[in-house]
């Protein structure tokens, strides 16, 4: 009895001194730990067993993530260097629309200085209502055209990452001028032309009546040219009209029903019962200009006239879905190839032009009905083949 208290009370202290020294040892290596952890560096310190096994898996794991993020600064300092030499004026917005950061070409277009704006709200700084109005209504699928410091500015903005905005300007004053003079010289022109024509046709009526036919006829031909040309300056009237302003003047309820009809009897009668021309109406709601509305569906129903063969259908319709309303104009005539489709709304576009200037085209109808849709915020979808036919729908999408 005496032997084995005499061994256990000399191994329970060797055992206490153990684990006290095992404890000081873990504390001072956490420690060493947690100094380097405060500045890594290469050097980590020297230890044994699991310690050394720690030291070495952290500084991989430090050496890893120092590489990945000087990788990420490179590229951030490259992606700033491109933005910054963009000649677009580019400033990135957090939610609350304020200047998280912007390139040097905003500093010229908005005035804006690095030291001061960073952190200001956008709409602070650029103060013209148009441009609050479109940032605070938050739908930025169309881009923004209005004036800053005497300068016409396009503007985008696109949402993306967590809440923050990218919004882009540039500055389009050169370009708006210069459509203005285009504008203004073909409005010009149009208006200098139509008075020595409107002379010239009133003479050749007078010697229209002329029973020699060596003058007759070759006066029957003048006559048609000159009527041509009243028609192609009248289109060209109209098309510098329907540019200058870009806002429908009165948005009214269009009566659909009335405006269908009146363009069915008038093409009944001018197409003098070449073809079978029907009606088919359903109930839709359009607001806009009666009359522009009436010009655009006429061309298209003049159109169909003029290029479908005797004998065959032509349709007037309107329907609906989901998306919008549509008012249809669908013949079965000679049909477009698909590569003209696409272009058919440019100014003197024709798929064949002896065919239109035979038919009394101008080449103008469909660039018309373009920029009336445009501006009742519709587009003309087409569709077409070859000897099948063609339907030309304007659609009217639905207002949210
Ligand atoms: P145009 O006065 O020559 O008819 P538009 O601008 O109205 O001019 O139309 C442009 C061209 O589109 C026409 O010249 C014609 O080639 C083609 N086109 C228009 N409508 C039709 C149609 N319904 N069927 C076949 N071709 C058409």
């Amino acid at each position: 009895m005496f032997v084995l208290g005499a061994m256990l009370g000399f191994i329970f202290p060797v055992l206490f001194t153990g684990l006290v020294a095992y404890v000081i040892w873990n504390l001072y290596n956490l420690n060493r730990l947690s100094v380097w952890l405060i500045k890594p560096s290469k050097n980590t310190p020297e230890a044994i067993g699991l310690w050394d096994d720690v030291f070495y898996q952290l500084y991989t794991l430090h050496k890893r993530q120092k590489k990945s993020r000087k990788k990420l600064t490179k590229m951030l300092k490259r992606f700033q260097k491109s933005t910054q030499a963009l000649p677009y004026a580019t400033i990135v917005l957090n939610s609350a629309n304020e200047i998280e950061w912007f390139n040097s070409a905003s500093r010229q277009l908005f005035g804006l200085r690095s030291s001061l704006d960073i952190g200001q709200r956008v709409d602070n700084l650029i103060r013209q209502p148009e441009f609050i109005k479109y940032l605070s209504r938050r739908e930025f699928d169309k881009p923004l055209e209005f004036e800053n410091n005497h300068k016409k500015l396009l503007l985008n903005i696109t949402g993306y990452g967590g809440g923050q905005y990218l919004l882009s300007a540039t500055d389009i004053t050169l370009q708006t001028q210069l459509d203005d003079m285009r504008r203004d010289f073909i409005s010009n022109a149009s208006h200098e032309l139509r008075t020595p024509i409107t002379v010239m046709s009133g003479y050749i009526e007078a010697l229209q009546n002329n029973d020699d036919e060596s003058i007759s006829f070759p006066v029957d031909k003048i006559h048609q040219q000159t009527s041509r040309m009243e028609k192609i300056i009248s289109e060209l009237i109209e098309l510098a009209r329907l540019e200058t302003s870009t806002v429908v003047v009165d948005e009214l309820d269009i009566d659909i029903n009335a405006l269908l009809n009146e363009v069915h009897g008038e093409a009944i009668s001018l197409d003098q019962g070449e073809h079978e021309i029907e009606l088919d109406i359903v109930p839709i709601d359009i607001t806009g200009n009666y009359n522009e509305l009436r010009t655009a569906i006429s061309n298209l129903m003049t159109n169909a006239i003029r290029y479908t063969p005797q004998g065959r259908n032509i349709i007037l319709s309107t329907t609906s879905d989901e998306m919008g309303s549509y008012i249809n104009v669908e013949d079965n005539g000679i049909g477009i190839s698909y590569e003209h489709i696409s272009r058919l709304t440019e100014r003197f576009y024709r798929v064949d032009e002896g065919r239109s200037k035979e038919k009394g085209g101008t080449g103008l109808g469909l660039a018309i009905v373009k920029h009336i849709l445009d501006r009742h915020g519709a587009s003309l979808h087409v569709q077409s083949q070859i000897d099948k036919g063609s339907t030309f729908s304007c659609y009217f999408p639905h207002m949210h």
